[in-house]
């Protein structure tokens, strides 16, 4: 084996570098700091910036406890969210799946710059450019080269570890580290389009602070998710086809917002929305994501279906689980064997949460007969966010069965 990095060099030397201070790398950051370990964190854009995916599950919850937010959440004031509404087509049906553990809607600008701040309180060194390559001896990687922000000259690192939290940019992949980026069959198609409004009609009382999805017809659904006292952020997604059928972004909002649901126009009918914005080809994995001193977490290895706002949640609890399995490595220097592990422990939670969007869309009116009545214990517990630990629960034997029979189904 190789030696690890011994920072004899004369380069700028960390135990860990970070590439991207987005959720899942703020919080390895922190984990990372908080026990003592060295570690650079470098983003290429300047916060606070705009990001998608407002929605957190209780799981979000639990970490933020964690690390010690729970106050300065509610100090922002983050929307607190009971649960999610989920209503059928032509708003004849709905089921409402509540939070176990308390959790929040956010504004992804201040929640993100949130978690930085609390890397860098952590002892994280923090520094905006952006990281262009990854340094190799061998198959090990042993650092970076990154540009600052505003300077044209490039910057070395070494590190005995560099993680990759660049989100859908996943570099590391980009960059033959990892694995191909592959699309998933069953969710390529598809684009989201989203916006603001202001003063949209949310439900009386605690139930106008939750989310609420609306679901069409295959493919076809909305989010309507309160994140401030008077704005909601609200989603289309459809199958792209219907950005060529309808000429574009605005005109593709308008046709969701009259189309999907009767509900959801009747809250937003006639208000104006701010800046429209795109994205589409976002479910997508990447394998091998570890290697010789090197991990991907969050959605720099795999992101499927953001119905169930479960993006965040895995980030974080990734993030969490990787700085175990990097301390573990930094201190008896199998990082193999401890890097294995983390992308078991990963695999495990993404392919439930990828299991039961499949279910979903699968047999929408049966999920939400289940999550009424005989699954509902199950299906509260997995939609929390908690899936790492699940392959017993009788939904998911139940759920994989019925998508084992399924050939339509494709999974990647
Ligand atoms: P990101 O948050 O994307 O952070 C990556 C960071 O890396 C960025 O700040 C980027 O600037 C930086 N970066 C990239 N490349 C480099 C580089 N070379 N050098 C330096 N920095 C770099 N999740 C939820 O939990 N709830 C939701 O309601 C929800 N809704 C969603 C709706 C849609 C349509 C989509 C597509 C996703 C949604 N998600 C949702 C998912 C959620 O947005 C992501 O899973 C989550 O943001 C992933 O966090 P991350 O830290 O892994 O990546």
């Amino acid at each position: 084996m190789l030696n690890r990095v011994d920072c004899t060099t004369s380069e700028e030397c960390f135990d860990v570098v970070i590439v991207g201070c987005g959720v899942s790398g703020s919080t390895l950051a922190a984990y990372l700091a908080s026990s003592g370990v060295s570690v650079l964190a470098i983003e290429k854009e300047s916060f606070p910036r705009y990001h998608i995916g407002e929605s957190l599950t209780g799981m979000v919850g639990k970490i933020l406890a964690e690390l010690g937010l729970e106050s300065e959440m509610s100090q922002r004031q983050f929307i607190p969210k009971e649960g999610v509404k989920v209503i059928g087509r032509d708003a004849k049906s709905e089921f409402f799946v509540p939070v176990l553990r308390p959790t929040w809607q956010v504004r992804r600008e201040e929640f993100d710059q949130m978690l930085l701040n609390k890397a860098i309180e952590c002892g994280v060194e923090h520094r905006y450019g952006t990281v262009k390559e990854v340094l190799k001896e061998g198959d090990q990687v042993v650092g970076v080269k990154y540009i600052p922000k505003g300077e044209e000259k490039t910057i070395k690192i070494r590190a005995k570890v560099v993680a990759d939290a660049s989100g859908q940019s996943t570099f590391f992949s980009r960059q033959k580290v990892a694995g191909e980026r592959r699309n998933y069959d069953t969710f390529k198609k598809q684009v989201a389009v989203f916006t603001q409004f202001k003063d949209a009609i949310r439900d009386p009382g605690a139930m106008g602070d939750n989310t609420f999805l609306f679901y069409a017809q295959l493919y076809h659904w909305a989010w309507f998710i309160p994140i401030s006292e008077d704005t909601v952020s609200v989603g289309i997604v459809v199958p792209d086809s219907k950005m060529t059928e309808h000429g574009g972004k605005q005109e593709v909002l308008e046709w969701g917002l009259e189309n999907i649901n009767p509900d959801l126009k009747r809250r937003v009918e006639n208000l104006s929305y701010g800046t429209v914005r795109t994205i589409s080809n976002y479910s997508y994995s990447v394998d091998p994501f570890v290697g010789n001193g090197w991990l991907c977490v969050g959605d720099a290895h795999r992101f499927c279906d953001p119905i169930f706002s479960f993006g965040v949640s895995l980030g974080m609890v990734e993030a969490k689980q990787a700085s175990i399995a990097i301390k573990k490595a930094l201190s008896d220097h199998n990082y193999t064997h401890h890097f294995q592990e983390y992308a078991t422990f990963c695999n495990r939670g993404q392919n439930v949460a990828q299991d039961l969007v499949l279910y979903f869309w699968q047999y929408p009116t049966f999920f939400g007969y289940q999550a009424k009545s005989t699954l509902r214990k199950d299906i509260l517990h997995l939609l929390g966010g908690d899936i790492h630990q699940v392959e017993e629960f009788p939904a998911i034997k139940m759920m994989r069965q019925a998508l084992n029979k399924d050939l339509s189904i494709k999974k990647i």
